[in-house]
This record gives C-alpha cells, structure tokens and sequence, in this order.
C-alpha cells in the first residue's frame, strides 16, 4: 500500500525500489543505505537526512544516469533485499511468544523523534517514543504508533552575534515528509472526526513507515475546518492552556477512532505519558455502544488494557487544567459517555468532589489505566510519593507504580566503527536476540581494538564540527580569515568531552561554567589538553536558559579555548548522533531527582564513550566506580548545593578523569580507560538499550495486562456489570466497618493474632482482611491473609479473623487491614479502599 506510487513523481522502473526504500524510516538507523543515498544526492543527503526528499528533488537526468548505473542498480538490489529479509524474519516476539499472545499494542505519544526528517518531538520524551518504534519493529512486537503531525516541529536553532538564540519555525510540507495520505478500499482519504464545543473537527490520517511498525499521525488542516481549528496541530506544544488540551482530545479521543476506523486489533492501549489520557475515555465509549452497558461498566472492562507510563518527576510537570475548560470541552464528552459533567471532571481531579480543583492528565491516567510505570529505578520511587495521594491510606510500597528504565535504539545512536566491532563480537542480529552473551562477547575484545576505533570515531566527531563550524561562521557573515581558522579546531588527539541537552534550569547547564578560570585551566593544560562541545536550545519562551546560552557563546569566544570549545548550533537528533558517537566523556549535570531517566548519557555506551553524571535517573542504578564517575550523593538538594557540585565536577576531571586518559603505557595505550571502555561496553550498553526496555515491557507489562484484559472480556458485558454493582456496594457501605479488639495467642511457632471486626452490610466475600507489616532492611512489606475463625464474638454482627505469624517478626510489627476482595482485579489501582484496625496506617 506504501512507497513507490505515493511519491510525487515517477521514478523509472529500474530504481522502483527506490521509492520502497525511501518510504521506510528504517533507513533512520540502517548505516548500508547511508551509502546509497550519498551516491544518490551528496548535499541533499547532508542537508535533509530525507531521502524522501532527496528523490523528489533529483533532476531526471540524474535520475536516468543512476538507472543505468549497474554498479548502483546492484547495490540498491542489495539493500532492497536486505530490508525484504529485515520485513519477513519472525523476531524475538514470536519466536518466544507465537503471535497470538498479544494482539496489538497502540502507542499514543504527543512525540516522535525519529529522525531529522520527520521533526516532530522537543527532547527526550519524543526522542524515546522514536526509538521504541524501532525497537518495537527489530523484535517483532505488534506496536502501532500514534501521534499528531505538527505543521511546524521543532523550532530550528541559530545564535545571533551576541550569542542569544533566534528560533525559526520551517513548515513541514507532508509533500516532503516520508509519511502518506491513508487512504480507505474505496480510495478516499481516511479522515477522522473529533467533537469539540458546537462542531466536528476533521483530522486526516497520515501513515509513516518504521519498519515493521506503523505511525499514524492525525492533522487538522483540512480545509472544511474553521482556519482556528486547521491550526491545531500547527505547533507541537503550542499555542496556550486551550490549544493544549485541544491537542489532547484530538490526540486521545481522535487516535482511538482512527485505530477503530482501521480495524486493527489491539488489546493494549500504551500512554505514553498522560498527553493521550483522553483515548481511556473514547475507549470506554466504544465498548458501552458495543454492549449498551454505562460508562462505568465500559471502563471495567477496557481498564486492564489501558497502560500508563509516567516521565515527570515532580507533580508541578503534569499537564492541569482548570474547571472552566475543562467544562467548555468536557460537556460533549459526558453526554456522550451519559454522566454529568462533574463525574467526568472528577475523574482528573485529586478529590473528585472538589469543582475547584484543577484537572490533571496524570490522574486521569491513573484512574483509568490498569498499570503505572516510572522510567527509571529511582523515578519508579518518586512517582510512588507523587501519586500517593490517590491512594490515601495506602502504603508507599504498595502505592501501584512500577518502573522500566528507558533505553536508546543502538542502531540509531552507534557509529559504523562501533557497528563494525560489535558485529566482529557478537554478529549482526544482536540488538534483536539475547543481551547476555553480549557481555562475554565485548569483554574479549583487545584494548588495541577498542581504542583504535574510538580515535576513528572522534576524528569523525572533528571532522563534522569543524564543518559545520564553518557553515556556522559563514551564516553570520564572518570573514575568510576566522572560517579558516574555524576550519582547523579541535584536535583529534586530545580527550573529548561532550555535553549537549536542552538548557532547562534543572538540567543545570552552566554547571560546568561556575568557575570559567578553572574550566580554562583543565583545558588548556599544556601537556593534557582538553575540549569540549556543547549544543543545546532553549525553550523558546524561556530567557534564563537562553541566558544559560549565552553565557556559553561568550565562554567559547574566549581567546584561551577558542580552538577548543565549540558550541554547535541547533541540537537535534541528527547533531546528537554524532556527538554521542565521538565524545569520550559525557557529561549530565540535573538536579536531583529532576531527571526522571535521561537517556542522552545512554547514547554513548555503544560507542564506547563514558559517563560523567549527577546520580540522577538511569545513572542512579547504573553507576559503578570502575565504570564512570558520579557527581552528589544520592540526596535531594536545592541549588545550594550547586557549588560543591561544581568543585566536585573540577575535582573529578582534574584528578581522575583528565590524568587517567593521558597515562599511556609504552604502546600509547591507557589501559584504564580502555578498561572503563569495555565494562562500560559490555555491561552498560545492552542494559540500556531499548530491546532489554521494550523486552521489559512486554514481559513485565503487556502479557500480563493483556491476560487481563481478555479474561474480564471473555464473557461479554456481564463481568463489567458485576465490578460495577459490587464496587457501587463497596463504596457505598465502607464506612460501616468497625474494629473491635484484638487478641494475641502465644504458640510454640509463634503467635497467633486475632482481630474482631464488624462490616456492616458490606459482604464478606467482598472483602479480604490482612495482617500486614513494613518491610525492613530494603525488603518489601509483608502481607498474610486472615481468616474467618467459628468462634462467638461478644456481640452477633462482629466477626473474628485470625492469622499465625512466625517467628521472624513480632506482633507489634503487624497492624490489621481490611481491603476490597474480587478476583482477577489489580489493587489499589483498580479500587483504593482499605481500613486499618488503628484508624489510619
Ligand atoms: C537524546 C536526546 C534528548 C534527550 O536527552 P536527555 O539526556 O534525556 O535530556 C534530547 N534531544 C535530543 C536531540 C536527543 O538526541
């Protein structure tokens, strides 16, 4: 259905897989077909990362030249079918699972970064987004992409003279995007509508191609719309409260029609982020039509299949809005779901009773998700306190949010030389098959090897900065004598650190700059030079980062380093690429725990590059001594610790880092780095890759969801409506649970515990009483059933329950808890009930 006939003109028949190849993102992270598509067109290659683009903008004559070009007809031959082969394996998901476990999975997410081609994310959430796709099609796992396509992505970056940040929106013409009208059997453009306060708004479906898994991207400007609502999806993140929320609904309610307009079959409902929480709700509304069941019972059954990943770590991220939005847009969608507007808004908000509290994305994921992950170890931590009070009586421990740590596409991020050394240690397949002889394999490699090809890759690495470097001068009108001096920067011996990021506050950009003298001396140290580059852009309405920006512009004009610091104009996914792949240090400097994971640090390992890195997200587990250096001490502090981190950062690249990449042995060799290289290489790189993380996630996440999810919808409609009368009747008669006394009976094993409690007209078998206690020692809570017991209670409504404990723990470590019992639901995020003998916990 995609490809050759969807392009603007007619390639000649010879180079018809042209087309193919050029209509499939794959060529994102296939270094083969870099080859070809330099041979096809140098500069526009260079300049676009798009051979979509490249195709059309080739003169015929070019184009009849490369069809007789035997040499070039074979290799596209070669690359066609590789990429044929790539589409047909069967992949570590069916090869494991077979293909009827999981159905589909659709993956909703404001952003993807997939390549420079196809700009649409603004940092590392969309980045990530991107490298699941691909991941997802390596493995073979059924993901569908979901996501807008923005008139304008993201802004492109340029310093004026005084090193403050000009941005410039290009338009994204879909004639030149690598992406294709979706087109129904009858021919017609599939177009999708969404309802908004007094209209339909159209949105039209568009289709990108990522190997094996497709992207469907929605916009709004067609031109039946109203001109205001052909500019909704004019600017990712743009526009005010309003456009954002509208973005949402169209995102959420829209995406979920078009799946269903598609037919395609899909069990899990993935969130990335809350952004698309609103598909929870149109997914409910479909099924209450399917079985004239309410809203409630609807959402029962899709629940389990609805997945919630969190990346904010702090509650001031999520996306709010207030009452009065909320009303304006939210009035249709309770009509058609048949509940009043304040249960639909009470659904975002933190107390559901309260009409002045704002409406939180978050919560609205929360509560109608059957899973919540965290991206890191530690954020899985944070997220738990953030989301607590969701679950209020519940302990930290079992507040219902798990985490997967994020990782990168190594295809994407990895270089040729390190592509070549990996495929030498571990063959061609092995980001698609097991990680753990990856390790084996990397450790058996020579440090002659692998130093060898971390000078090829930071010559590269020089190579293009000086390029563009050049480019960089020349755009601002500067005179032969500097471009020739810009030309030769930067010395393809000396340690190369790299620190690239978006300039948010909390990433803490001038870290590095607190003491300019001192950076200045580590630097130009006579016998151990260093350098650095630094990219990054600023929110566009953000001046303290632009400022941050700034400072860097004029630290990089100082006479003293001038030949040695670059800053790089505008950062994106093509720029990052090659920094991480030539850079022997990465430097990452959030403030604590801000980071949720970070994933620009990742990026390096297969590339043989370390990690210098606040001990924040992924670096908070990953660290290890003999791998990389950490900066703070696993604590929350405010910018008062600022400066210590900053001589702390001196202190490292003084005494360690710098002395330990300069002490060569009698080959040149400095064997300790090499030796971080290859426990970085071999015990970091396949860890946080994003096959371990998308492994993760169907293992850990999808299978079991998807277990339940089918079995609450095995018997039609009926099992919504038993959840819905029974937690109707739960909620309604909790209150009359009353606790009595307690009894302890010492035994030779142990003791046995004895509660009394009353539970009013709540019935028994709806409920689970439990004894439970802290864990202790980094353990997790301990959790023991207990039963009813046949014995006379003083008075004919209380029952007594009773529970042996053993030895390991005392009595008083125990308090008793009544909890919600159905089988087959997931507590406290399907129903937060509970009651403590002791009144609260
Ligand atoms: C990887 C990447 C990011 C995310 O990096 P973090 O370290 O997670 O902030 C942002 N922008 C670009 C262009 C990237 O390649």
């Amino acid at each position: 259905m995609l490809g050759f006939s969807y392009l603007q003109r007619e390639l000649p028949v010879e180079l018809k897989e042209l087309g193919a190849l050029a209509s499939d993102l794959r060529w994102t992270w296939s270094h083969e077909s870099d080859a070809l598509w330099r041979t096809v067109d140098q500069l526009a290659w260079e300049k676009t990362d798009n051979p979509y683009e490249v195709l059309q903008n080739l003169t015929e004559n070019r184009l009849k030249k490369l069809a007789a070009d035997s040499q070039f007809l074979a290799h596209l031959q070669h690359l066609t079918t590789q990429r044929q082969d790539y589409l047909a394996q069967t992949g570590w998901f069916r090869e494991n699972f077979g293909s009827q476990k999981i159905s589909g999975v659709a993956y909703f997410s404001m952003e993807f970064g997939l390549g420079k081609a196809l700009p649409l994310y603004a940092g590392g959430l969309g980045i990530l987004a991107g490298d699941y796709l691909k991941a997802s099609s390596d493995l073979g796992v059924p993901v569908t992409g979901v996501g807008l396509l923005y008139q304008e992505g993201y802004f492109r970056q340029v310093l004026d003279a005084n090193g403050w940040q000009q941005e410039a929106y290009p338009y994204n013409d879909p004639s030149f995007l690598p992406v294709f009208p979706v087109r129904s059997a009858t021919g017609e453009w599939l177009k999708i509508d969404v309802a908004l306060p007094g209209r339909a708004v159209r949105c039209r479906v568009w289709q990108a191609q990522v190997g094996r898994v497709s992207l469907y991207l929605l916009d709004t400007n067609d031109p039946l719309n109203s001109p205001l609502d052909r500019g909704i999806t004019g600017k990712l993140y743009g526009g005010g409260e309003e456009m954002r929320l509208v973005q949402e609904i169209v995102l959420g309610v829209g995406g979920w029609r078009t799946i269903s307009a598609l037919g395609l079959p899909i069990d899990i409902c993935h969130l990335n982020e809350g952004h698309a929480a609103f598909v929870t709700i149109e997914r409910a509304r479909q099924l209450m039509q399917l079985h004239a069941i309410a809203f409630r019972e609807a959402l029962w059954m899709s629940r389990p299949g609805n997945l919630f990943t969190t990346h904010t770590p702090v509650p001031a991220g999520f996306d709010t809005y207030f009452p009065d939005l909320v009303q304006r847009y939210g009035s249709v969608y309770a009509e058609q779901i048949g509940i009043s507007l304040q249960e639909l808004a009470g659904l975002g908000r933190l107390d559901p009773d309260d009409q002045d509290a704002p409406f939180s994305m978050a919560f609205l994921a929360a509560r109608t998700c059957g899973a919540i992950n965290g991206v890191s170890r530690l954020h899985g931590k944070i997220s738990r306190q953030i989301f607590q009070n969701l679950f209020p009586q519940w302990p930290q421990a079992e507040v219902p949010v798990s985490h997967i740590t994020n990782g990168v596409h190594v295809p994407t991020w990895d270089s040729p030389w390190a592509d070549a050394v990996w495929t030498k240690a571990c063959g061609k397949k092995r980001w698609q098959d097991c990680s753990e002889t990856m390790t084996a394999a990397m450790e058996r490699l020579s440090d002659e090897e692998l130093w060898r090809f971390d000078a090829f890759e930071r010559q590269d690495l020089i190579n293009y900065a000086r390029d563009r470097l050049v480019y960089q001068c020349a755009q601002r009108g500067d005179a032969p004598k500097i471009l020739a001096v810009a030309a030769k920067v930067l010395d393809p011996q000396a340690l190369t650190l790299g620190f690239a990021r978006r300039f948010a506050s909390y990433k803490r950009p001038n870290l590095l700059l607190q003491d300019p003298e001192r950076l200045i001396r580590i630097m130009t140290h006579p016998e151990r030079p260093v350098q650095l580059l630094i990219a990054g852009k600023a929110h566009p309405r953000d001046d303290t980062g632009k400022h941050f920006i700034q400072q860097w512009a004029e630290f990089v004009q100082r006479p003293e380093v001038r030949h040695r610091a670059i800053f790089l104009e505008d950062y994106d996914i093509a720029l990052a690429q090659e920094l991480v792949q030539g850079v022997d240090l990465w430097i990452n400097t959030p403030r604590r725990p801000w980071e949720a994971c970070g994933t620009s640090g990742m990026k390096v390992l297969a590339n043989g590059g370390l990690n210098l890195s606040t001990l924040d997200g992924w670096w908070d587990e990953a660290f290890d001594p003999e791998i990389g250096w950490a900066l703070g001490d696993r604590m929350e502090h405010g910018p008062e610790q600022d400066a210590t981190n900053a001589e702390q950062l001196y202190e490292l690249l003084e005494n360690e880092i710098v002395p330990m990449f300069y002490r060569r042995d009698a080959s040149g060799i400095p064997r300790k780095w090499v030796a971080r290289m290859r426990k970085s290489l071999a015990n970091l790189a396949p860890q946080f890759s994003a096959n371990r993380m998308v492994r993760d996630y169907v293992e850990k996440l999808y299978l079991p969801a998807v277990g339940r999810y089918r079995q609450r919808n095995a018997h039609g409609q009926a099992t919504g409506k038993t959840l819905n009368a029974w937690e109707n009747t739960l909620r309604l008669h909790w209150q009359e649970i009353r606790w009595r006394r307690r009894n302890i009976k010492q035994s030779q094993t142990g003791d046995i515990i004895e509660v009394e409690i009353c539970l009013g007209r709540l019935p028994q078998n709806g409920v689970q009483v439990q004894l439970y206690a802290d864990g202790v020692g980094g353990a997790g809570p301990v959790c023991l059933t207990m039963r009813p017991v046949e014995s006379t209670t003083q008075s004919a409504d209380f029952l007594r329950y009773a529970c042996h404990i053993d030895k390991s723990r005392q009595a008083n470590d125990y308090t008793a808890r009544i909890i919600p019992y159905s089988p087959d639901i997931s507590l406290p995020i399907e129903l937060n009930l509970i009651s403590w003998e002791t009144g609260t916990k």
